[in-house]
């Protein structure tokens, strides 16, 4: 049975570790001591996620959970006086995004040890870096997983606040090549890449573009000193949409601009890639992770709540890589503040409702 005061305290220790994205190693480490203690077969992927197997019996699944933190996220001192609720001392974030995750996967496993209870196959996947752009499922090592679905432990709220839908993202890198001149004595010689930069830039999507479709140019370097003609200079930037129509026709448009901007600017030469970052998706009856979860919810008495996100999470990775995800509360609220705190009723909660899917055999 899944077990507060136990959850509490994994909880509470697991937070005591420092864990901002990079500085990921002491938690890994341990993460992979406390599952390999109960049995799971666990190591660290080339990237540093921990991916572990537990045997079982019917069709497996993935229970994923992010080890990293945001900042400020050293030294963090939970408070708490035995009731409901668990917050940071204020000078810090509190880190259930995403301890709290990883210590209902760790109760799950405990749970299911002690009851004797006959569970799936349980893949666990914790990630590095997902707060820094869902590195470690990007660079994960997906042989070896083979479930076809996945449990992300990674929202806001109870467990039925479900990530009901999430944007499709593309980045890009805009690279022009122009020439260098002595900016005073010879100017004219000069293709001056940064102001070519810029007219890209202007017809590049930017800001909210409509309800569900937004762009941005998130980065620009260029230029050594003031005296010289720029003969370099990139721009980064991203765009998303729940629609994948409307990202993709934002690629083209984009890419639409960069031949105009060449055009006028035949002695400059701009390089350009576009690739998506992740597929966006939207549940709807049929998808086998929304299927399973919704009817535990239903059994469980809850209702489930599917809600747009306009973010990312690693669910969106896991099905760029035909892995059926679906991302639930985990009883966290004021994520990335100082002011996080932790609704222990509904952590347990989360456990109990991923406690019943991986005993759904
Ligand atoms: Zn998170």
């Amino acid at each position: 049975m899944i077990n507060r005061d136990r959850i509490v305290q994994t909880f509470l220790e697991l937070v005591a570790i420092d864990s901002p994205s990079g500085d990921e190693d002491a938690i890994a480490a341990e993460l992979e001591r406390r599952f390999g203690a109960l049995g799971v077969t666990v190591s660290q992927d080339s990237y540093g996620n921990v991916l572990g197997r537990r045997e079982g019996v019917g069709e497996p699944v993935v229970l994923s959970a992010h080890m990293d933190t945001v900042e400020p996220g050293r030294g963090i001192t939970p408070v708490w006086d035995g009731a409901d609720i668990i917050r940071s001392d204020g000078t810090t974030i509190l880190g259930a995004d995403n301890k709290a995750g990883c210590a209902v996967i760790l109760e799950v496993i405990r749970s299911a040890i002690e009851d004797g209870a006959a569970t799936r196959p349980i893949e666990v996947a914790i990630s590095r870096g997902e707060e820094v752009g869902l590195k470690g499922a990007a660079n994960m090592d997906y042989s070896r997983l083979s479930a076809k679905v996945a449990i992300v432990i990674d929202s806001g709220g109870p467990p039925s606040s479900v990530q009901g839908a999430a944007p499709y993202s593309f980045g890009y890198v805009v690279e022009v090549h122009g020439k260098s001149a002595h900016a005073g004595l010879e100017p004219e010689k000069g293709v001056p890449a940064i102001t070519i930069a810029a007219e890209a830039v202007l017809g590049l999507p930017q800001g909210r573009l409509d309800f569900e479709t937004t762009g941005n140019v998130g980065r620009i370097q260029g230029g050594l000193v003031v005296n010289a003609v720029p003969d370099y200079c990139k721009v980064e930037g991203e765009m998303r949409s729940m629609e994948f129509e409307k990202v993709d026709g934002l690629v083209t448009r984009s890419k639409a601009r960069l031949d105009e901007v060449q055009s006028r600017h035949p002695d400059a030469r701009i390089e350009s890639t576009f690739a998506m970052g992740y597929p966006g998706y939207r549940l709807e009856p049929g998808d086998p992770a929304a299927d399973l979860l919704f009817g535990v919810l239903r059994d469980m008495g809850m209702t489930p709540d599917p809600h747009p996100v306009g973010g990312g999470t690693d669910g969106n990775v896991f099905r760029g890589h035909g892995i059926s995800s679906v991302v639930i509360g985990r009883g966290g609220y004021n994520q990335h503040t100082k002011d996080e705190y932790l609704v222990i009723p509904e952590m347990l909660d989360c456990a109990r409702v991923v406690e019943a899917i991986v005993r759904r055999i």
